[in-house]
């Protein structure tokens, strides 16, 4: 707990335990995803993005997950937002691209070649040594540049613009395609997506959840749809759950679906298994 020199001096003792105990679970956690990261215990689930006109694998994305030797699979939710506020979210995605980059180069290897898609958090967007990190990192794995997709939210893209976007301009230069995560939900705004060179948009899941049975959700969704179009984007519906959303989004012409109605998020294993039973004619370079 932290004590301010008045509540010192005044010897009244303002001790909140739960916010000690909270610091304290933080720092742990912290320190225990530090050594993980070494230790190798950060994996990668993947996850289809599949093309709604023609059902065909367009890409894959790269979800961290955290092997925690007692307490079993750690989601993002569980450890990202502690992460973030630190210094080892740079390297989580140097981990995470190195990850995501060596299993690319392990399915081409088998014949399949299939982009990956890789998040972001808002503060990596400001580092001016990403792209360099991003292209040292495909050029150790030998990977072209056009099979990286980073996937960032606007969020992003509000506290420094012009650096974001210096970053972003760098990166897609390179070759790197970019997308907007989350779109609907907080700052989004099709007039800041127009002048980046992002070439996706993904509407947030929250509105496709909805949209078999909410107007507004249904006309959001339509909106982006027809807007990402005017502007040359590919529009990517999250969540897809159930066909009679799928079937929705394709008469709306959205490009691309992800979610559990293709496949839940899974281990590599598991997907090289996933892609091996819609090969040959099924995955594609890109939609
Ligand atoms: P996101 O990028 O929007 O990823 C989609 C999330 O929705 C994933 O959760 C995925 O498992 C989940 N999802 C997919 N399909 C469905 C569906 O049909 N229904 C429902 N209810 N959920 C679905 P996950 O893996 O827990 O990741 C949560 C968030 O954590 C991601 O949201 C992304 O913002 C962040 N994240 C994940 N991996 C990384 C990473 O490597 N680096 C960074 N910086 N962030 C990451
Ligand atoms: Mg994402
Ligand atoms: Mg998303
Ligand atoms: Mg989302």
């Amino acid at each position: 707990a932290m004590y301010t020199a008045k509540e010192r001096q005044s010897g009244v003792e303002v001790y909140d335990a739960a916010a000690d105990g909270h610091d304290r679970g933080r720092l742990v956690l912290l320190s225990e995803f530090r050594r993980g990261m070494a230790e190798g215990h950060l994996v990668l689930h993947y996850q289809p993005k599949v093309s709604l006109r023609t059902g065909a694998v367009v890409g894959l994305e790269a979800l961290v997950r955290w092997e925690h030797p007692t307490r079993g699979l750690l989601l993002p939710g569980d450890f990202l937002p502690a992460v973030e506020q630190t210094g080892l979210i740079e390297p989580l995605t140097d981990c995470v691209l190195d990850l995501a980059l060596a299993q690319v180069r392990a399915w081409t290897e088998q014949g399949v070649a299939v982009p990956v898609a890789v998040n972001l958090s808002a503060r990596s967007v400001h580092r001016p040594d990403l792209p360099a990190r991003v292209l040292s990192a495909l050029a150790s794995h030998g990977i072209p540049a056009g099979m990286l997709r980073l996937e960032l939210t606007e969020s992003a893209l509000v506290a420094e613009p012009a650096r974001a976007r210096d970053v972003l301009g760098r990166l897609h230069s390179a070759g790197v395609s970019l997308s907007i995560d989350d779109f609907g939900t907080g700052y989004s705004s099709m007039g800041r997506v127009k002048n980046l060179p992002v070439s996706e948009v993904k509407i947030d899941r929250s509105f496709i959840a909805e949209m078999a049975t909410t107007t507004e959700d249904a006309a959001l969704v339509r909106s982006v749809v027809d807007l990402g179009h005017e502007l040359g984007l590919t529009v990517v519906a999250e969540g897809v759950e159930d066909p009679a959303t799928a079937a929705a989004l394709a008469e709306l012409g959205c490009d691309v679906g992800q979610g559990y109605l293709y496949a839940a998020p899974m281990g590599a294993a598991e997907m090289t298994d996933w892609l091996a039973g819609r090969l040959p004619a099924a995955v594609t370079a890109r939609a």
